[in-house]
């Protein structure tokens, strides 16, 4: 899967995202659904170590009492919903940082409206680094962080919190905003909500967000 010169302009954009950090206000063109764009661009190419069947591990910072909210649970819920959807993809839990598990943070944040960010990194060299110069290589794993203050700031909700993780994890999982990705996927008609659109929103993973990852990783 690659993609064409015709695309580059797109990937560094969502490279200049920083990996696409989630804002709370959408500022994607091009996704509302009723006009029946077709999202060709909506994964990032290049794969993950293991697939999609990845170990995830729980920094501290998630079980903190400090935010009087239990993140555990979100990111638990969030797990389960990219989940049962295609035998290759599962982020299953781990108590252990042996061998590269992906990371779950929780914190707060100086830059106004980010909700969340997933960064991941690559091996160059033999060492572990930042890989979001070009997300279409194949990551060795992803580093997701969500921002506590963000949300109290904005009165989000349970299930607002929820959609946020679970947009990440996605990111997790190389699924792109759609029509921000660099490899063509699958032509899936726009219409529908996708837990991978940008911005606040109160819903899990939808259809759309199920097909993209089938489409992906396979069944
Ligand atoms: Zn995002």
């Amino acid at each position: 899967m690659r993609y064409s010169s015709t695309f580059l302009p797109i990937l560094g954009f969502c490279a200049l995202l920083s990996s696409c950090g989630q804002q709370v206000t959408p500022q994607v063109a091009n996704e509302s659904g009723a006009s029946g764009v077709i999202h060709q661009l909506d994964t990032w190419c290049g794969g993950k170590e293991g697939n999609g069947i990845s170990a995830t591990y729980y920094d501290s910072s998630v079980s903190s009492s400090q935010w009087g909210f239990n993140y555990v649970t979100t990111f638990d819920q969030a797990r389960a919903q990219w989940g049962g959807i295609s035998s290759r993809v599962a982020l299953n839990k781990t108590s252990s940082t042996a061998n590269n598990p992906d990371k779950y943070y929780v914190g707060n944040t100086a830059v106004a409206d980010r909700l969340g960010i997933t960064t991941p990194y690559i091996y160059k060299n033999g060492v572990l680094v930042d890989g979001s110069q070009n997300l279409d290589d194949v990551w060795a794993k992803a580093n997701v962080s969500i921002y506590d203050n963000t949300f109290k700031q904005n009165s989000f909700t349970t299930t607002e919190r929820l959609g946020t993780v679970t947009h990440e994890l996605g990111h997790s999982l190389k699924l792109a905003h759609p029509g921000q990705g660099s490899c063509r996927v699958a032509p899936i008609s726009a219409g529908a909500t996708a837990v991978m659109v940008q911005g606040r929103k109160a819903y899990g993973v939808q259809q759309y967000d199920k097909q993209e990852i089938k489409a992906f990783w396979g069944l």
